[in-house]
């Protein structure tokens, strides 16, 4: 039955929660959101002048697709905005409503197994070594043909690490209940499959 069942997916920057999350909703047919494109939007929002609090206040839908939120600027300016408290708590009815969707959703962030959808069925939490989420990073922004050196690269993973981990408001963490697929050592295959099977085992439950 996939009425109202919540997947929550939260891990560090670049630890391949995104594949995994959009591989997650396609397995099941469920709706899937990646609520970094919030903060993300809130801080491009912030770099064009905007106060954050004001930006989060009135985001629309389609302030997600705008273009450049995947740049390392806009990256850092979100995990900077991510610490307001009213940012977050401004942003918080828009994800818990996508998380109660009857056909059944995957959120990928910080703080949805924690807060935004501690009830949620299943949760997981989706890790690597900061040396190898730098590694990734670099390979891919190699592969676009932009050139940020790997120690740049991964001294920027580590301080959003940081910041993430660190903060009062909501700071990135596992649920207790959540499982945990470190993909250090994992093929993007076999950490979909971890993550699928994870799931299947609680829907089984459920
Ligand atoms: O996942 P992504 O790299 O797009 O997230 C950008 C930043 O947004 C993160 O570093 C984090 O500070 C913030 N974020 C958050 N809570 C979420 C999703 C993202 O604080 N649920």
């Amino acid at each position: 039955m996939s009425q109202g069942f919540t997947v929550a997916i939260d891990g560090p920057a670049a630890a391949g929660k995104g594949t995994i999350s959009k591989a997650v909703a396609a397995h099941f047919g469920f709706a899937h959101l990646d609520t970094g494109l919030l903060y993300r939007a809130v801080g491009a929002k912030m770099i064009g002048g905007m106060d954050p609090l004001e930006a989060a206040q009135n985001l629309m839908p389609q302030d997600l697709e705008a273009d450049g939120l995947r740049s390392s600027a806009v990256a850092r300016a979100a995990s900077e905005v991510a610490v307001i408290g009213a940012v977050r708590a401004a942003l918080v009815d828009f994800q818990r409503a996508f998380g109660a969707r009857a056909g059944g959703a995957v959120l990928d962030g910080r703080d949805i197994g924690t807060v935004i959808c501690p009830d949620a069925q299943a949760k997981l939490f989706v890790t690597a070594s900061a040396d190898v989420r730098a590694r990734r990073r670099h390979d891919e922004m190699r592969a676009n043909g932009t050139g940020e050196s790997f120690a740049q690269i991964l001294a920027d993973v580590q301080a959003r690490d940081a910041r993430d981990m660190e903060r009062v408001e909501a700071p990135l963490r596992p649920a207790p209940d959540a499982t945990v697929i470190d993909t250090s050592d994992l093929s993007i295959e076999r950490a979909v499959a971890a993550a699928i099977n994870a799931i299947e085992t609680k829907r089984r439950a459920s």
